[in-house]
């Protein structure tokens, strides 16, 4: 039995059935922005694994940090032991993020529940007994119960687990400070994704609206917490997002991009101020403690791909990535079934107006030799910071072609009717 079948059989795949009821490619190898089938089909890739691959597959410098790791200490628990790779890791994040407290986590969702435990935990050692948050309507902020709890209840799984999840606010970016006045009682901080909501919409914020709620977080001692796990590296033209609105946040959640997309591992970053609140409270303690905790091989990655990052001329790379975005993918406007174009650093969105013929553009797009997954009716792509341009001009002109391929199908079918 080939293992596609095996696949079928035993294998859940995210957001779907077992067996799946949509196709699933079979993936032989990658490298560098190639995605190679088991059919010797080679599709450049347009997603960079869910916005993690910032170096592209398979990078030399990624790979010999995890073989050089694998040879010396693979992992060894974090409770009560250190070691090279993760205290070097902190440091490093410290230094990149201006928050000095860090908790090493093992994946984004883990990372966003840790930073809504430690606002709590913050807010009782000061003596509040709070435990809602403000979060943004279309938020996303990860597939835990926790991070459910500040996820959209109307565009979400919330409705699939009812009084399981806690009762958040929920606000559009132009009420956000009325609701944080109204509300900062009842709340232990504020979550959200600067100036992109990411999983959320694909939506785009002018900054502004960051300075506001950092100015009100701190009038009123709540947590400010910037969910950047999508946002975060470079993907939006800073190295973090909320530098749009020179804003620091109290905490930082941060994952995806952080190993160069090869291994799981986030963080999150907070102040000297609430770990020291926490810790010198009678609480004293952050409870909580993955078994992979600050996993080394996962640190060492970790490490090279941000010297990486710093030692590249990325914010060239991802200004010109831009540039070929905004350029290419406006020759779409005006067509009947795009909504919206926008483009931001490493991010192209086509907004159609609904979902219909998603899975008929990712067909098309792969018959085109590239690897799109559209997300509702979301068209959109995040590339590999390492990306040609003769890649990325290939990605656009697949997604061009998809779209007014559909919009010939849909003008035929108005017609028909
Ligand atoms: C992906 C994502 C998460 C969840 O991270 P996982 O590693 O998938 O658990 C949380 N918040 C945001 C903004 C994300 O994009």
């Amino acid at each position: 039995m080939n293992y596609i079948e095996l696949d079928k059989k035993h294998t859940w795949h995210p957001y779907n059935s077992l067996p799946t009821k949509t196709k699933i490619l079979a993936v032989k190898k990658t490298f560098a922005q190639t995605i190679v089938l088991e059919d010797g089909t080679e599709l450049v890739d347009a997603m960079s694994s869910w916005w993690s691959a910032i170096h592209g597959y398979n990078n030399p410098k990624l790979i010999e940090a995890l073989e050089k790791q694998a040879n010396i200490m693979p992992h060894v628990m974090f409770g009560g032991l250190t070691h090279e790779p993760a205290a070097v890791l902190c440091e490093k994040l410290a230094k990149l993020t201006n928050l000095p407290s860090i908790f090493l986590a093992d994946s984004g969702s883990v990372s966003v529940e840790v930073a809504l435990k430690t606002a709590i935990l913050y807010q009782k050692a000061k003596g509040k007994n709070v435990n809602k948050f403000i979060a943004l309507e279309n938020a996303y902020h990860g597939d835990t119960l926790g991070c459910m709890g500040v996820c959209d209840p109307n565009n979400s799984m919330h409705s699939l687990y009812g009084e399981y999840l806690p009762n958040n606010i929920f606000t559009s970016v132009e009420n956000i400070e009325q609701a944080i006045i109204k509300h900062h009682k009842e709340v232990a901080g504020v979550i959200l994704e600067p100036v992109v909501q990411g999983a959320g919409g694909m939506k785009i914020h002018k900054p502004d609206y960051l300075k506001r709620v950092r100015e009100l977080c701190t009038k009123y001692d709540i947590i400010f917490i910037a969910d950047e796990i999508a946002t975060g590296f470079g993907h939006t033209g800073k190295m973090w997002a909320c530098e749009y609105a020179e804003v620091i946040p109290d905490i930082l959640t941060i994952g995806k991009c952080l190993t160069g997309g090869m291994m799981t591992l986030a963080a999150m970053c907070t102040t000297k101020q609430i770990s020291d609140t926490i810790s010198n409270s009678e609480i004293g303690v952050l409870m909580h403690g993955p078994t992979f905790m600050g996993n080394a091989l996962a640190c060492s990655v970790a490490n090279a791909s941000i010297d990486l990052l710093l030692e590249s001329n990325w914010q060239e790379k991802v200004s010109n990535i831009n540039k070929i975005f905004s350029e290419k993918l406006s020759s779409l406007e005006g067509i009947e079934i795009v909504k919206d174009i926008r483009t931001i650093g490493a991010i192209g969105v086509v907004e159609l107006n609904n979902p219909d013929f998603a899975q008929f553009i990712q067909d098309e797009c792969v018959n085109q030799g590239v690897w799109i997954r559209p997300f509702g009716k979301l068209i959109y792509s995040i590339v590999a910071y390492t990306i040609t341009n003769e890649e990325l001009n290939k990605i656009c002109d697949a997604m061009i072609y998809a779209v007014k391929k559909a919009n010939i199908q849909f003008k035929n079918m108005e017609q028909d009717r």
